[in-house]
């Protein structure tokens, strides 16, 4: 089982609570002992499970994921039989362009806040929007939209938490 980049996961505590039945689980978020990140990442790939979570599901049944590194979005449409996607409330949008719209306006501000470097970029430093920059530590450099289960995958499934969580 693999873990990608999920502030909604880290909310959840969901790494200690499936630690606790399953004890061989990769996270982005917990390297082993001098690992690359390139490293790391590859070991979520291939994975009989990946779970994750999206920036925004609209009520006409798309999600929308913006990756900077696209290891997250990789791992979520090939390679593993079974990925989740676990969500709050929150990134419920109405139709696609205003989950659009959340990913790169809400979401991606958010998470460029969220490390030394990215949180120099404009979205993050000024009004929470995006300004479509050319930050050498821009987070959006692919938007991805997922209509239906990848072909050849087991499962694909959305958890839906009610409750405000992540970005
Ligand atoms: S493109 Fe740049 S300004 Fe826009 S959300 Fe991404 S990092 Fe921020």
């Amino acid at each position: 089982m693999a873990i990608g980049d999920s502030r909604t996961l880290l909310e959840l505590n969901v790494h200690d609570a499936l630690s606790e039945v399953n004890d061989n689980i990769t996270d982005i978020q917990r390297p082993l002992p001098g690992e690359s990140f390139r490293d790391t990442a590859l070991r979520t790939m291939g994975r009989d499970v990946f779970l994750t979570s999206v920036n925004a599901l609209s009520q006409t049944g798309e999600m929308v994921n913006i990756d900077g590194t696209g290891n997250r979005v990789a791992a979520s449409l090939f390679g593993s039989q079974e990925v989740f996607f676990v969500l709050g409330i929150n990134k419920i949008t109405p139709d696609l362009a205003s989950a659009i719209y959340r990913a790169r306006n809400v979401a991606a501000p958010l998470n460029s806040k969220k490390n030394k470097k990215s949180s120099l970029n404009p979205c993050a430093k000024l009004e929470e929007k995006c300004y479509d920059c050319g930050s050498p530590d821009r987070i959006c450099n692919a938007l991805t939209i997922y209509y239906k289960k990848m072909r050849n995958m087991q499962t694909m499934e959305i958890i839906i938490i009610n409750e405000s969580l992540g970005f």
